[in-house]
């Protein structure tokens, strides 16, 4: 059985990698769980990053959470590239067990998980990623000035982002699977009010083309099969989100949509010494830096309740 570390960290984003930081400099000698696959999180699949301050000419995602990884490391949290496919947060010590079957225990679990933006599953959506196919309009809307733009979706977040595009966008199309939309009525407004954006009803994306960069897309219309050509520089994938919470179902409290839920503004969520931060409980923002922000406060949340502890 291994020693009771301080606090264990699950994930890697730049949630994951602040709260590694914090509680290092706070001397917790913290152990990060970074995921097998996808350590660094999701700005590892993204090109340029524009509005993460402190990089006055941007930075490229993946160099990014190399810099948060080593400024995590330089004050001794240890880094493990590895998934956590079980835990037990229950008790006053917590169990965390690795892929290799090894158990984990601490006083504290910063869950730092993450949220999987939903795909549309084509060939060229991910060798497309920054380089036109993008999952976040608040990000990425900047780089398509003047550009013809296409968002796929049809609920509240699709409309949000194509209002907020079409501030840039020479034009935006919206292409929906259905003939009406599932977004609340008065953004559904706000949308058809707006005359920079079209509507293509009843179809979905059969194919992404270009290379090296996105050059348009072939949509096929499911009631009649018809396939056509949108020619757009820019495709906002706005289908929804997963928050990564599987692993903690039964044990912590989700939301409707399987959010965590804290007790906001603190981390902590219905278990003593658990706290959440990141995407893995925002739906509103799922920005870097606002999930580099909760990651801190999970860090202090946890410092605290280690010290209430001793
Ligand atoms: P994530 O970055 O998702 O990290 C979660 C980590 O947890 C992952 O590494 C995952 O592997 C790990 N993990 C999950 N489950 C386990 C487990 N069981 N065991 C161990 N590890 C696990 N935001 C901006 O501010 N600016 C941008 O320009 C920008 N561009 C983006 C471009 C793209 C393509 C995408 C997808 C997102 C972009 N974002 C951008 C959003 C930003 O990346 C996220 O808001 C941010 O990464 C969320 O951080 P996080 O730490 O909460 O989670």
């Amino acid at each position: 059985m291994s020693d009771v570390r301080n606090v264990i960290i699950i994930g890697s984003g730049p949630a994951g990698y602040t709260a590694a930081l914090y509680t290092a400099r706070a001397s917790l000698k913290p152990l990060v769980f970074e995921g097998a696959v996808t350590a660094g999180g999701a700005l590892m699949n993204t090109t340029e990053v524009e509005n993460f301050p402190g990089f006055q000419d941007g930075i490229m995602g993946p160099e990014l959470m190399d810099n948060m990884r080593g400024q995590a490391e330089r004050f001794g949290a240890e880094l493990v590239p590895d998934d956590v496919v079980a835990v037990d947060l229950s008790g006053e010590i917590k169990t965390v067990t690795d892929t290799a079957g090894t158990v984990h225990r601490a006083k504290a679990v910063i869950v730092t998980t993450g949220s999987q933006h939903r795909k549309l599953g084509l060939p060229r959506e991910d060798a497309l990623s920054g380089r036109g196919v993008s999952w976040c309009a608040t990000c990425d809307g900047f780089f398509f000035k003047d550009q013809d733009i296409a968002v796929i979706g049809g609920g509240d977040t699709a409309m949000e982002e194509a209002t907020f595009l079409s501030r840039f966008a020479k034009s935006v199309t919206i292409v929906h699977r259905r003939d009406s939309l599932r977004a609340s009525k008065a953004m559904q407004e706000r949308a058809f009010a707006d005359p920079k954006i079209k509507f293509v009803w009843d179809s979905e994306v059969a194919e992404i083309e270009g290379d090296p960069k996105l050059a348009g897309l072939k949509l096929r219309n499911l009631k009649t099969g018809e396939i056509s050509d949108l020619p757009v520089t820019g495709l906002f994938i706005a289908i929804g989100h997963d928050p990564r919470t599987e692993l903690f179902k039964g044990q912590l409290n989700l939301d409707d949509e399987g959010y965590l839920k804290v007790e906001a503004p603190s981390t902590r969520t219905n278990l003593t010494g658990v706290f959440g931060a990141g995407d893995v409980v925002d739906h509103t923002y799922r920005q870097a830096i606002t999930a580099a922000g909760t990651g801190c406060s999970a860090a202090l949340d946890a410092e605290r309740y280690l010290a209430a502890l001793a």
